[in-house]
């Protein structure tokens, strides 16, 4: 338990798998009132066997309106952190419009979708409140057959700024985490081949990959009063990931 987050409302997306099911628990462990989406019902049925506390809703956050109508009816949250992400690992010359949609409309329009109806209602009732966006390295440096997904989550960075920016005078915090690779479902997909693993941890210097657990203590982080002077930054992830050219 955790006095700061006793009682504390907060929606999580992306909340069946990987790093969001894990902040979660850890969130549910500390007191708070924890809202989980996620798309896949099976996923959220067995978090809520790990921790009955914990609300949840199956829903694709990419359609818009059943989105926005959910968050309306969840009404007044203390905080919001927008995890759920998807990609699709092709080359910059053979992602197709499908390809181009699917991915935007989850990392990006979605966030925008969730963070405004969160952020009307916090203003509305001017009770202040922190949102964490789950970016990654890869929206700050290039990554081969990944750019679209880089670009999504640089979007993101600058919906981070922005947002701080403007609802900072609401005494609301939004600041992003960059993670380098984890070994969740996504991390798997992308870079678990032969060699490939190997390459990238060669360019780490604390020579691992980040585990959940890294990425939500830096969430926490954020989300907690501790950070009540923070606002509107990247917080890489990534053992030093992005320090080195060569
Ligand atoms: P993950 O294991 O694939 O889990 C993602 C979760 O989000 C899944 O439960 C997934 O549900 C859900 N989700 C995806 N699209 C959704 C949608 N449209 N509506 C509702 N739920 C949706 O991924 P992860 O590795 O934990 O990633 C979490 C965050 O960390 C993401 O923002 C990702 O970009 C970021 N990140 C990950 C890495 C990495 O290497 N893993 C590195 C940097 C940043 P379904 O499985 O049912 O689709």
């Amino acid at each position: 338990m955790d006095p700061y987050f006793q009682g504390k409302r907060v929606i999580v997306t992306g909340a069946g798998k990987g790093i969001g099911r894990l902040l979660c628990i850890k969130l549910a462990k500390s007191g708070a009132k924890v809202i989980a989406i996620s798309r896949t019902t099976e996923d959220l049925d067995n978090l809520k066997l790990e921790d009955s506390s914990i609300e949840i809703h199956t829903q694709d956050i990419s359609e818009w309106s059943s989105t926005r109508k959910l968050i309306e009816d969840i009404g007044l949250v203390d905080m919001l952190v927008n995890n759920a992400a998807v990609d699709r690992k092709k080359p910059y010359l053979e992602i197709k419009e499908e390809d181009f949609d699917y991915i935007y409309n989850t990392n990006v329009k979605a966030a925008f979708n969730i963070s405004q109806a969160v952020v009307k209602c916090m203003v509305e009732k001017q009770t202040g409140g922190a949102i964490v966006n789950v970016s990654s390295i890869a929206g700050i440096n290039a990554v081969h057959s990944i750019g679209t997904y880089g670009c999504t989550k640089a979007a993101l960075d600058m919906m981070t700024k922005t947002m701080a920016l403007e609802f900072g005078p609401h005494q609301i915090r939004v600041n992003s985490v960059n993670p380098t690779v984890v070994m969740t479902k996504m991390g798997k997909a992308a870079w678990s081949a032969p060699g490939v693993a190997d390459t990238i941890l060669k360019r780490i210097p604390n020579g691992r990959f980040a585990e959940e657990i890294d990425v939500v203590d830096a969430i926490v982080f954020l989300l907690s009063d501790k950070a009540s002077m923070i606002n509107g930054i990247h917080m890489p992830v990534d053992g030093g990931h992005l320090l080195q050219f060569f």
